[in-house]
């Protein structure tokens, strides 16, 4: 008995993954047709986001740029490599989390969305925390803090912990920063050990 009640639940908690699978799909399916703002006139590609279904750690960029654009996978450029090695450095893998951005189609020569942007926007990525529920929200940079969080100042808010919905929200500078500035990095590395100890 309690053996099939086991597989049972086993496979009612698959049931449940299948259905986060599916529902995320969607989502990116909308994105990719999505015409409500702007910025679809210039894409290439839509940039829905990606990763882990079950993560416990969500990240949110501003925006994707032009190797996002090209390639329709979020923070695969530059930033993106810095991004990885913040997430090694605290023994993660990008497979590991789930990583999307406030607007899904890139700005024009890498521009800030503009507020009707993010706006319109706006539906796909709390969908997209509804279906992941994580514990723990990494913003990247002053306009994914500014957007959830309506307060900006990276440079303070940074490394410290907030509450959006429920879920802990830890600023975090753009991952950018660190290209202009590599100084920044141990700092960097230090708000995403504090970010992982909230998983
Ligand atoms: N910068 C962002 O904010 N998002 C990306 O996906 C890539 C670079
Ligand atoms: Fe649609 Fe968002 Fe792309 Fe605008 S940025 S077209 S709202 S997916």
């Amino acid at each position: 008995m309690e053996v099939e009640e086991q597989r049972n639940l086993r496979v009612e908690v698959e049931k449940i993954r299948q259905t986060k699978f599916f529902e995320l799909e969607q989502i990116a399916e909308e994105v990719r047709k999505c015409r409500k703002c702007r910025l679809h006139k210039e894409r290439r590609k839509a940039v829905p986001g990606e990763g882990c279904r079950d993560a416990h750690i969500m990240f949110i960029g501003e925006g994707p740029g032009r190797s996002e654009d090209q390639q329709g996978r979020p923070f695969v450029g530059q930033a993106g490599e810095l991004l990885e090695e913040l997430l090694a450095s605290v023994g993660l893998s990008r497979e590991e989390v789930f990583i999307t951005n406030v607007v899904k189609c890139r700005p024009p020569n890498n521009r800030a969305p503009r507020k009707d942007e993010i706006r319109a926007c706006r539906p796909y990525l709390q969908r997209q925390i509804v279906v992941i529920q994580p514990k723990v929200i990494g913003t990247l940079g002053n306009h994914a803090t500014e957007t959830l969080l309506g307060e900006a100042g990276i440079g303070r808010l940074h490394g410290k912990k907030y509450a959006y919905a429920g879920y802990v929200l830890i600023p975090l500078y753009h991952p950018a920063a660190g290209l202009y500035n590599p100084n920044l990095k141990p700092e960097m590395k230090e708000d995403m050990r504090r970010l992982v100890e909230e998983r």
